[in-house]
Order: structure tokens, then C-alpha cells, then sequence
């Protein structure tokens, strides 16, 4: 799961009980559905803009 806010990647961010994303990075916190949904409009953003294989920037810190 990504933090649209910060970038992080961080499974354990996501609560699977209460369907919510919370990261302790930067204290962003969302719908976990919404957020999922947001990423896959981003790679679909991505994809059309010529890229090939889109893909997230993986972040050393998460
Ligand atoms: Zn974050």
C-alpha cells in the first residue's frame, strides 16, 4: 500500500478490520478502497502518458 501523501510503502499500514489506511509517516490517513483506487488511477495515468510498464517508485525508507 502506498502513501499518495508521502510516498511510503508500507503494508502494515493498511487496517484490514476497519477497511483504513493509516501511515505513520506523515499521519495521512484514508479509506483503504479509495486509496487502492487512487494508485490504480495513477498507474493508468502513467501508462497513457507513454510508459510502458508503470510502475511506483519503491522508497528506501518505507
Ligand atoms: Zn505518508
Amino acid at each position: 500500500q502506498r502513501c499518495p501523501k508521502c510516498g511510503t510503502i508500507k503494508k502494515s499500514h493498511r487496517n484490514h478490520d476497519l477497511h483504513e489506511y493509516y501511515c505513520t509517516n506523515c499521519d495521512y490517513r484514508s479509506n483503504d478502497d479509495r486509496l487502492g483506487a487512487m494508485n490504480i488511477q495513477l498507474l493508468g495515468t502513467q501508462y497513457i502518458s507513454g510508459q510502458e510498464q508503470p510502475k511506483f517508485e519503491l522508497t528506501t525508507n518505507a
